[in-house]
């Protein structure tokens, strides 16, 4: 058994943990990053299916912390696949010399708050234990798959894989016969980029989802002149907006605009590509008349790409506001359906019944396959967190005080559970944001956090009951305003039998959010108890703020 003595444990390395790894040590602090991966990347290591790319812009869902950084790396595309998400992670990890301090293929079991000593006492799948004063959680959001739950799997004589565990050496397609089950984000990717590679492709989906054109192109060096000349600016822009991202937002009602302008400025949106689509109005979230046009005129798309006219009517998600499941990105998914070699098979209509050892059973017919891929999503948000058994002050468990729902001060932090850090937690604005731009942000404020209590000569802080009361009822009244609480989302845990219905990110946008933490760190951590620990806390060689 290793044991190991630092100031500061990082749960995970991805994109939240490698740069938690950098802030911290340039405090002046020991730190150790545990991972249970076999590289860094988390998201990026794991997801490595047939076309997982991003939907935010690469030079967007990427770090502003070094401007060396912004300026030395090339991205190839607008929207980055896998592989160079991958590239470009493990040059982050070479660049800042961040590998010394990173753990592989250690999984965290245990986190436990001994009272005593003002510490935490981390515990590993293999038995080790570490012991530091500052335990941050970078463990993902989408990083716990939804494992398939379908009768018979274990009999399958085929090949059966989820995506978020696609094997590195991939999975042999070509010619086979492949079934897909699942039409998220995931699914939308993967199946239109493994149609054309297998012998035939069965997508099983049970609700259709709206899924926006990216228009994904090569970036030139013109392009890349142009926004490496004025990144400052662009990231200043991505910071005040909504979702992390320099955007046009429309500045009017849906509702209050004549169906032909409204049409124009959809067809605007869908020709420029990405999520742009939902930013023409005003009121697209908020109101169900003008969410409803949004989603006619998405649906109106899927009926002229679609040849089959049955196809494409099973094809068009009907019963959800668009917008309140997370919106998919595609290139080319529908166009997939006017292939003779892809069938669309209806599982809400006939239900999945069993996995047979020749393939999938459903209500009303057996499809014999060679490949079952489930693209069927995550425990999102809570799944990995609650995975570890987090115990705070009196042994007090996270699983217990979050069985009716996660309960966070600004998703960061949770009464109780002192020096205990989240990153991009339930309760801010996380995954509804370009993510990057939110972990930086949160990164940042725990750094500085950190900072603050070593100028003090503090090494305990708290979130107060009361704050965090306070917080989780503005969550759910900002939550309220929108269309969203009506959807089964992973949103709000409906696509987990048994998990809480809540709906778990902050929805009041980054820029917001982002006054709100800054205030709270400027008024001297408001909502939050800060005191002097039983033990010394770290001395820190720099209280460098950003
Ligand atoms: P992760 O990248 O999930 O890393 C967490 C790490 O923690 C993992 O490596 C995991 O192995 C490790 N870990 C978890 N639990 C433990 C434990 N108990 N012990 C040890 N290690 C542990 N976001 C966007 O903003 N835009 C996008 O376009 C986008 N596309 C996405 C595409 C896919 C396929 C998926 C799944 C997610 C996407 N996301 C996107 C969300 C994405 O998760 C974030 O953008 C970002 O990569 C999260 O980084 P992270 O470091 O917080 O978490
Ligand atoms: P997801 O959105 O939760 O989708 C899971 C899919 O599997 C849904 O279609 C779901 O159907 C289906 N499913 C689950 N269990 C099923 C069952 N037993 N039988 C039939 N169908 C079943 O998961 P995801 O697609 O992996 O995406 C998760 C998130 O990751 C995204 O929302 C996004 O935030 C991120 N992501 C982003 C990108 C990108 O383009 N940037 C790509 C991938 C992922 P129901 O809807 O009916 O439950």
């Amino acid at each position: 058994m290793a044991e190991g003595r630092y100031d500061a444990i990082v749960v995970g390395a991805g994109f939240a943990g490698l740069y938690a790894l950098h802030r911290l040590r340039g405090l002046g602090l020991s730190v150790r990053v545990l991972e249970a991966g076999g590289g860094v990347g988390g998201t990026w290591y794991w997801n490595r299916y047939p076309g997982a790319r991003c939907d935010i812009e690469s030079v967007d869902y990427s770090y502003s912390f070094s401007e060396e950084l912004e300026q030395e790396w090339t991205w190839s595309e607008r929207y980055p696949a896998q592989p160079e998400l991958q590239r470009y992670l493990d040059h982050v990890a070479d660049r800042f010399d961040l590998r010394r301090d990173i753990q592989l293929d250690t999984r965290v079991t245990d986190a436990r708050f001994d009272e005593a000593a003002g510490r935490w006492s981390i515990g590993t799948e293999d038995g080790d234990r570490f012991d530091a004063t500052y335990c941050v959680m970078a463990t993902g959001m989408l990083s716990v798959l939804k494992r398939p739950d379908l009768p018979g799997l274990d009999r399958f004589e085929g090949d059966w894989v989820h995506t978020a565990r696609w094997p590195a050496e991939g999975v042999p397609l070509a010619g086979r016969r492949v079934g897909i089950v699942g039409t998220g984000s995931t699914g939308i990717q993967a199946a239109t980029a493994i149609a054309g590679q297998a012998g035939h492709l069965h997508v099983f989906q049970r609700t259709p989802n709206f899924s926006l054109p990216a228009r994904n192109r090569p970036l030139t060096a013109a392009e890349e002149r142009g926004i490496k000349a004025a990144y400052a600016e662009r990231r200043r822009q991505a910071r005040a907006s909504f979702i992390g991202v320099p955007s046009s937002p429309g500045d009017q009602p849906a509702v209050d605009v004549d169906a032909a302008e409204r049409a124009q400025a959809f067809e605007a949106r869908w020709e420029q590509g990405g999520l742009a689509l939902m930013s023409a109005f005003t009121d697209l979230l908020t109101s169900r008349e003008a969410n409803e046009h949004a989603a006619e005129f998405v649906r109106g798309k899927i009926g002229e790409t679609v040849k089959n006219a049955a196809v494409a009517e099973r094809l068009m998600p009907r019963g959800y506001a668009i917008g309140t499941k997370r919106l998919c990105v595609d290139t080319g998914y529908f166009d997939i359906f006017n292939r003779a070699d892809v069938t669309l098979v209806d599982v809400r209509r006939t239900p999945i019944e069993a996995v047979t050892p020749r393939g999938l059973r459903t209500a009303e017919a057996e499809y014999d396959l060679d490949v079952l891929v489930f693209a069927t999503g995550f425990d999102a948000m809570t799944g990995a967190l609650l995975d570890i058994d987090i115990r705070g002050r009196g042994d007090a468990s996270l699983r217990a005080e979050w069985a009716d729902g996660p309960r966070t001060y600004l998703g960061l932090a949770a009464a109780g559970f002192p020096n205990l850090f989240i990153v991009t937690g339930p309760g801010s604005p996380s995954v509804l944001s370009n993510m990057v731009l939110s972990i930086e942000q949160h990164v940042d404020w725990i750094a500085d956090c950190i900072a603050h209590l070593g100028e003090r000569g503090l090494g305990c802080i708290e979130a107060t009951p009361e704050a965090q009361d306070a917080w989780v009822a503005t969550v759910a009244e900002v939550a309220g305003y929108t269309l969203h609480g009506a959807a089964d989302s992973w949103y709000n845990g409906a696509n987990i039998p048994g998990k809480p219905r809540v709906y778990m990110p902050f929805i009041g946008g980054v820029a917001e959010y982002r006054r709100i933490c800054d205030g709270v760190a400027a008024a001297g951590y408001e909502g939050f108890a800060l005191t002097a620990p039983p033990e010394p806390a770290p001395a820190l060689a720099s209280t460098t703020r950003r």
